[in-house]
C-alpha cells in the first residue's frame, strides 16, 4: 500500500519537477525508490531497494564520490536537512553526465526524519558555474526562463545588486571579498533552492537574479527583506560588514519575455535606483514597463544623437558670482538636449544612465570643446572669466582623457587655468590613489579642479585633504535649507574652516534667494552660485546677464572741502578684503579705505593710507611690479567698455613689509561723468597666514 502511494507521489513529483528524475527514501524501511523515468534513464532498480548509498555511489564518478557520499551520509544520519550537490553520474549506457542532486528531509510530527525526497537533474553542459560563488551564471538563468516560458509557468524575477561592494574589496582585500560573495551565495541558495522558492544566479559582478516560482509579490518582498537584513550586518571571519542592496522585481503579467530582455530591463531599473540612491524594492510591473520603455526610448534617441555629432545638445551657463566684487567672474556649463518630440530634456534624465556608456565619452569631449569656445569669446570682454565643466567618472577612468583635455586647450589657445573640471559625486567612488594621480596630472598641467556636491556621499573630508583640488563646491542641499537646519550651519562652518586652512577656494551652491544670500555672507566663501543670481541660461542670455553685471555703476561722490567722499558704505561692509578708490582723472583726493585695507597696509586711518599712496599707486606697489600694474591701469583707463581687470602683485606696507595681493580694479563713473577707479585688494596669502 505504502509502496503504491510512493509510486504515485513519485510520478506526480516527476511531472512537477520539470522532467527531473525523482527519488524517495524512507527512513523507517531504509529503502529508496526511484521514479520510473529515473530507473530507465540511469538503470536504477524499478522496485524499492536497500543500500541507497551504495547503489548511488556505484554510479557516481570516482572523483566525485567522496564529497557527494559524505553529504549523503550526513543526510541519512539526519545531521543535515538538505542535500545539494553536483557530480558526474553514469547513465544506463554507462556514460558519465553532469548531474545535480537536490533533496530535503521531511520529519514526522515528533520531529523524527520520515522521508528524504529529491531530484536529480541533468545539467546542461553549456550551463556554466561561476567559480567564485558556485552559482550558475547568466546561461543558467536564461535556460530556466526559457523552460518556464515553454511550460507556461508563472514566475517572478528578483534582481539584487550589492551596492559599493568595491568598498569591501578595498578595505579587506580581494580574497576576502570573494569569500564574502561565496558565503552570501550559499545563503542565497538556501533561501531559494533550499526553501523551494526558486533558483538563484550570479549575473555579473555583484548582481544576482532570483527566479521565484508563482506570482505572489509578498513572497518576493519577504525574500528581499531577508536579504537586506542579512547583508546589512554580515559576519564574515570575525568582521561585520555592512552592505546596502538595491533590488527590483519583474512582476508583469506578460508571459514569455525573452530572458535577456528581462535582465536588461531589471538592470536599467537598478541603475536608476543607484542614481537616485533608492534602496526600496522597485516593482517592475506593467505600468512601470510602459514608462520605462518610454524612457528607454528617450535614452536610445539621445544615444543616437551623440553618434550624430552630438546633434540637439546645447549648453546652459550658470554664473559664479565673486563675493568680493559681487560680479560674475565665471560660469558652470550645464548640458541639455532638445528635440521636437521631447522638448528640452535636462541632465538628470540622461546623465546618470548614459555616463557609463562608451558613447558618453564623445559627448564629454563635445561639452569641453563647446564650453571652451564660448568662454574664449567671453574672455575677450571679461579677461579673467573662467568656465567650469562637469566631469563624469567614466571620463576620468578613460585612459588618455586627461591628455586629451590639455591638448584641446592648447589647440584652442585657451589658458589652461581658465578651465575648471568639476569632480561630480560618483567620481569619488573611484580608487583614491587613481584619483590622486589623475588630478595631479591636471594640477601639473595648470587645469583647475573643483570638488562638486561637497558634503554628499562618503568620506568627503578625507578626500579634501588627500586630493589636489582648487575649489570645493558645497552642495546645494546644505545651503537651500541652511536657515532652518542647524546641522547644515555646523557642516558649512566646519568645511569653511577646513578649506581655509588648506588654502582651497569655496563656492556655495544653491543660493536661492536674498534671505539665504544675506545669511551665508558670514562664511566669506569665494563664490556663490544659485537661482538668486541666475538660473542656467543659454549663451546669448548669459552674455546679457554678464553685461548687466559689469555695467558701469554710478556712485555718489560727496565733495567736501575739496576732498571727495564716496558713499559706498554698503559696498564696504560686504568686502572681506581691502578696498580703496581713487580718481582716475583730475586730482581729487581719496579718503576711502575699509578696515581690512587699513589692516593690510598697517595704517591707522584713511589719511595715513593716502599719505602712503600719494594718490598714485606707486606709493604702495613694489618697484619690481610697477610695470605690470601700470600697464594694467593704462589698459583699463583707455578702454571704452567696462572690464574688471585682475592683477597679482606685491605691495609695501607702511612699516615696509612686502605682501602679495590680488587686485581687482574696476572703473566706474561718478555723477560728474568722471572716471573713478575702485580697487579690491585681497591678501593672496591671507588664508595661509590664518592657518599658521
Ligand atoms: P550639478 O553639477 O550639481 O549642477 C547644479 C544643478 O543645480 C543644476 O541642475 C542647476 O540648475 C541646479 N541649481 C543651480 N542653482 C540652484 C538653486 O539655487 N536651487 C536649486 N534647487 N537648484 C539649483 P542641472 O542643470 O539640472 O544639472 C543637474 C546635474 O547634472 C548637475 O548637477 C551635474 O551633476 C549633471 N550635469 C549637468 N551638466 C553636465 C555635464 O555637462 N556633464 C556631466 N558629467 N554632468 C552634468
Ligand atoms: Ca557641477
Ligand atoms: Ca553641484
Amino acid at each position: 500500500m505504502k509502496q503504491e502511494i510512493h509510486g504515485k507521489i513519485l510520478k506526480a513529483l516527476h511531472e512537477m519537477a520539470d522532467s527531473q528524475y525523482v527519488f524517495f527514501y524512507d527512513y523507517e524501511t531504509e529503502m529508496v525508490q526511484w521514479s520510473v523515468e529515473a530507473a530507465e534513464f540511469f538503470g536504477f532498480p524499478h522496485e524499492p531497494t536497500a543500500h541507497f548509498l551504495y547503489t548511488l555511489m556505484n554510479m557516481v564518478h570516482p572523483a566525485d564520490r567522496e564529497p557527494c557520499g559524505a553529504e549523503l551520509i550526513r543526510v541519512l544520519q539526519h545531521k543535515q536537512d538538505s542535500f545539494y550537490k553536483s557530480y558526474h553520474m553514469k547513465n544506463a549506457e554507462g556514460k558519465y553526465l553532469l548531474c545535480r542532486g537536490k533533496g530535503k528531509v521531511y520529519c514526522d510530527d515528533d520531529g523524527n526524519p520520515a522521508v528524504f525526497a529529491g531530484t536529480v537533474s541533468l545539467c546542461d553542459e553549456e550551463v556554466s558555474y561561476d567559480s567564485v560563488s558556485g552559482l550558475q551564471t547568466v546561461n543558467g538563468f536564461c535556460n530556466t526562463i526559457h523552460r518556464y516560458n515553454e511550460t507556461d509557468r508563472d514566475y517572478m524575477v528578483l534582481a539584487v545588486e550589492i551596492h559599493h561592494f568595491h568598498d569591501v574589496n578595498a578595505l579587506y582585500g580581494y580574497d576576502f571579498g570573494n569569500k564574502v560573495l561565496y558565503q552570501l551565495s550559499n545563503i542565497f541558495r538556501d533561501l531559494t533552492i533550499g526553501s523551494e522558492l526558486g533558483h538563484v544566479y550570479r549575473i555579473e559582478g555583484t548582481t544576482f537574479a532570483f527566479v521565484i516560482k508563482g506570482h505572489d509579490l509578498e513572497i518576493v518582498k519577504g525574500l528581499y527583506e531577508r536579504i537586506r537584513k542579512l547583508t546589512s550586518h554580515f559576519n564574515a571571519d570575525e568582521a561585520t560588514i555592512n552592505m546596502d542592496i538595491i533590488g527590483t522585481v519583474w512582476y508583469t503579467k506578460e508571459k514569455r519575455t525573452d530572458p535577456q530582455a528581462i535582465l536588461s530591463a531589471l538592470i536599467s531599473v537598478i541603475e536608476r535606483s543607484k542614481a537616485n540612491d533608492t534602496y526600496e524594492l522597485v516593482v517592475y510591473d506593467d505600468a512601470m514597463k510602459a514608462t520605462m520603455s518610454q524612457s528607454l526610448e528617450l535614452l536610445n534617441t539621445i544615444k543616437n544623437s551623440i553618434r550624430r555629432n552630438c546633434e540637439g545638445f546645447f549648453l546652459c551657463y550658470q554664473p559664479f558670482v565673486s563675493t568680493l566684487s559681487g560680479k560674475v567672474i565665471g560660469a558652470e556649463a550645464l548640458i541639455r538636449w532638445k528635440s521636437e518630440e521631447y522638448g528640452v530634456v535636462g541632465p538628470y534624465r540622461f546623465i546618470p544612465y548614459l555616463e557609463s556608456n562608451p558613447c558618453f565619452y564623445d559627448l564629454g569631449i563635445w561639452i569641453i570643446r563647446q564650453a571652451v569656445s564660448d568662454a574664449k569669446k567671453i574672455r575677450e570682454k571679461c579677461p579673467n572669466f573662467f568656465v567650469n565643466v562637469n566631469m563624469s567618472y567614466s571620463q576620468i577612468q578613460r585612459p588618455g582623457f586627461k591628455e586629451e583635455v590639455v591638448a584641446i586647450l592648447d589647440e584652442m589657445e585657451f589658458p589652461r587655468d581658465a578651465l575648471q573640471l568639476e569632480l561630480t559625486e560618483r567620481c569619488r567612488n573611484l580608487d583614491l590613489k587613481f584619483l590622486q594621480q589623475q588630478l595631479q596630472f591636471f594640477r601639473e598641467n595648470g587645469v583647475k579642479i573643483a570638488l562638486d556636491d561637497f558634503g554628499t556621499g562618503t568620506s568627503t573630508i578625507e578626500l579634501l585633504c588627500n586630493l589636489p583640488v582648487d575649489c570645493v563646491k558645497i552642495d546645494q542641499s546644505y545651503i537651500i535649507n541652511i536657515l532652518e537646519q542647524e546641522n547644515n550651519k555646523v557642516i558649512v562652518d566646519a568645511t569653511m574652516q577646513c578649506t581655509r586652512r588648506l588654502g582651497i577656494d569655496v563656492c556655495l551652491e544653491g543660493v536661492e534667494n536674498e534671505e539665504i544670500r544675506t545669511f551665508v555672507e558670514q562664511y566669506s566663501a569665494n563664490y556663490h552660485q544659485g537661482y538668486f543670481y541666475a538660473r542656467p541660461v543659454v549663451y546669448d542670455e548669459f552674455i546679457q546677464y554678464l553685461d548687466k553685471s559689469w555695467q558701469r555703476e554710478r556712485i555718489n561722490v560727496i565733495r567736501e572741502n575739496g576732498r571727495s567722499r564716496f558713499d559706498v558704505s554698503n559696498i564696504l561692509a560686504m568686502i572681506p578684503g581691502g578696498f580703496f578708490m581713487y580718481m582716475a582723472s583730475g586730482d581729487e583726493r581719496i579718503t576711502c579705505a575699509n578696515e581690512a585695507l587699513l589692516k593690510m597696509f598697517e595704517c591707522k586711518n584713511a589719511d595715513e593710507f593716502y599719505e602712503l599712496t600719494g594718490n598714485t599707486f606707486k606709493g604702495i606697489v613694489h618697484p619690481d611690479d610697477y610695470e605690470k600694474v601700470e600697464a594694467c591701469i593704462k589698459n583699463q583707463i583707455t578702454r571704452s567698455e567696462d572690464k574688471l581687470d585682475y592683477v597679482k602683485y606685491r605691495i609695501i606696507t607702511r612699516t615696509g613689509k612686502v605682501k602679495w595681493v590680488n587686485d581687482y580694479g574696476h572703473l566706474v563713473k561718478n555723477e560728474h561723468d568722471e572716471d573713478v577707479f575702485y580697487v579690491f585688494l585681497g591678501d593672496s596669502r591671507r588664508r595661509a597666514e590664518e592657518a599658521l
